[in-house]
């Protein structure tokens, strides 16, 4: 049997994505009777590949329709087609209508086997989940090496420790596909794996990789003798503990991914995320930079409790803090999340149409402000905080000139957030294209 494994996107982009390790993980997880290969829509154009007995796509909300054309086409083609990952977890019902069988949740722990046996015996159909989310120590190694053109990948080697989070933000997808616990790998499968990796550049892909600090000292401290420059997300209360802190660095931490989100104290508690207080983000963030760590926020417009007002505020903030670099998007009620259900609730969704769920475009009714003082402020605020010579001033001021090299990665870790691509919308909304919707 031949199963091939689709990451959808709309169209490739060259020598600048990341490995990830959703695929590779389904992969690991495939019983060795079966052969499976892996096309990456990021890096190259996917073909319909007729050898295939079964193919399983994962997609993200906003390349769902695109994930449905590929399905039709497999299936006039008489080949079966499963769906998994973040969208179809979030809404399997709506992902059903397209696909033969859903696998909701992560894969190993029984449930894309069972749904592998039910395919050989010619009766898949329905959802299928785990129980429980798996146990992740001793799992089979991701399949990284199923990846083609491995040029056209940055040159950071996918990792992972841990899976959940140990917070619930509404907007925050973590819960939907992980559950609500926060699992650990063992220290050593971890070190075993850094060991293995063909660079010194690891990137963990863990949405909060400091959400126990107990174990991610044991987790730095071993990775200290290896002597790698590690890359992750964590949440910024990280910074409140100095001991983690100094291993983090001593452990060779470049970069952190840091969920901000706001400037607003109110519009922090109105998505649960009022343990992010905004009167320590410049304390927390002058820590990362003593350890000469680069940090790269998070922030949304558009939450509750913003007004006009708030954009100047957060351009103002962004520099006060210190950030290096940001992801600004405007709010994305992701379908399946606490916030998606408030918005359809209160009748705020704009749009149905996933497309445009890239943070880019408002798809809610702010409560605060009109659409288009959401969407000028939001221009206004990346116009700023993405020119040229501003990025130069923080490099500067920010001491992380000898760190040159993570700005480019930033906005690489971040492709669709590039400054080019951020200058192209914001062209184009001045040529017109105001979709208000
Ligand atoms: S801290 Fe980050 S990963 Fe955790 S729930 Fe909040 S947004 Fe999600």
């Amino acid at each position: 049997m031949h199963v091939h494994l689709i990451d959808v996107a709309p169209k490739p982009r060259r020598k600048m994505s990341f490995q990830t390790l959703s695929l590779p993980r389904v992969a690991g997880a495939t019983p060795p009777d079966i052969r499976v290969s892996i096309t990456d829509g990021r890096v190259e154009r996917i073909r319909i590949d007729r050898s295939a007995d079964l193919v399983g796509m994962t997609f993200s909300c906003n390349n769902a329709p695109r994930a449905y054309e590929l399905a039709r086409e497999h299936r006039r083609l008489g080949i079966p087609v499963v769906a998994g990952g973040v969208h179809a977890t979030a809404v399997p019902q709506e992902v059903l209508g397209h696909f033969d069988a859903v696998l909701t949740g992560e894969a190993e722990g029984g449930a894309w086997e069972h749904l592998l046996r039910d395919h050989a015996e010619g009766r898949l159909e329905g959802v299928y989940r785990n129980q429980q989310p798996p146990d992740i120590a001793g799992l089979n190694p991701p399949r990284i090496d199923l990846f083609r053109h491995r040029r056209r990948y940055l040159d950071f080697h996918p990792i992972e420790a841990t899976r959940g989070c140990t917070h619930d933000c509404s907007f925050c997808f973590n819960a939907t596909i992980h559950g609500p616990k926060f699992r650990t790998r063992p220290v050593e499968e971890v070190v075993e794996d850094a060991r293995g990796a063909p660079t010194r550049n690891l990137m963990f892909m863990d949405d909060n990789l400091c959400g126990k600090p107990g174990y991610a000292k044991r987790l730095f401290e071993a990775l200290i003798p290896l002597k790698k420059r590690l890359f992750f997300q964590t949440h910024l209360l990280m910074a409140a503990d100095l001991e983690l802190m100094d291993l983090a660095a001593r452990a060779g931490t470049r970069f952190v991914f840091v969920g901000i989100e706001s400037v607003e104290d109110g519009s922090l508690a109105a998505v649960n995320k009022a343990w992010n207080r905004v009167s320590d983000y410049r304390t927390y963030i002058q820590r990362f930079h003593d350890r000469g760590i680069f940090v790269s926020g998070g922030l949304i417009l558009g939450l509750d409790k913003d007004t006009p007002e708030t954009f100047s505020k957060t351009l103002r903030y962004m520099d006060e803090i210190g950030l290096d670099n940001a992801a600004v998007n405007m709010l994305i009620p992701y379908p399946g999340t606490p916030m998606w259900h408030q918005m359809r609730n209160e009748g705020r969704l704009l749009t149905e149409d996933y497309t445009r769920y890239t943070g880019l475009d408002p798809v809610v009714q702010p409560a605060g402000m009109s659409l288009e003082e959401l969407q000028d402020g939001y221009d206004r605020v990346l116009q700023e905080f993405y020119r040229p010579r501003n990025y130069v001033r923080r490099m500067v001021r920010n001491r992380m000139t000898g760190r040159w090299y993570l700005y480019p990665v930033a906005w690489f870790r971040e492709p669709r957030r590039s400054r080019m691509l951020r200058l192209g919308h914001v062209l184009n909304r001045r040529g017109g294209d105001r979709r208000a919707a």
